[in-house]
């Protein structure tokens, strides 16, 4: 297993973790993560066909950065590909 982590962005926007707080509403931060998740949801490995997963934490909506377990670095690749998209 990989894993490597996606900053938040917010239309097209970096958004540290300091200015979620400040900034942000919970409300659009999650916005924001389900906008991350669906775009990466949908990539698949093409050497082993499993799609990326999220980490626990992440579900929960208090993470700093979205983080994805990818069985191989192709997946890796693929995911980020999906999310310059
Ligand atoms: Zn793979």
């Amino acid at each position: 297993m990989i894993r490597f982590d996606v900053e938040l962005k917010v239309d097209g926007q970096r958004v540290s973790p300091d200015q979620w707080a400040d900034a942000l509403s919970r409300k659009v931060t999650q916005a924001a993560f389900q906008k991350v998740r669906s775009k990466v949801e949908g990539v698949r490995c093409p050497d082993h066909g499993s799609t990326p997963s999220f980490s626990e934490d992440q579900a929960a909506g208090n993470q700093e950065s979205v983080t994805f377990a990818c069985c191989c670095e192709k997946l890796k690749k693929a995911a980020l590909e999906a999310l310059k998209k």
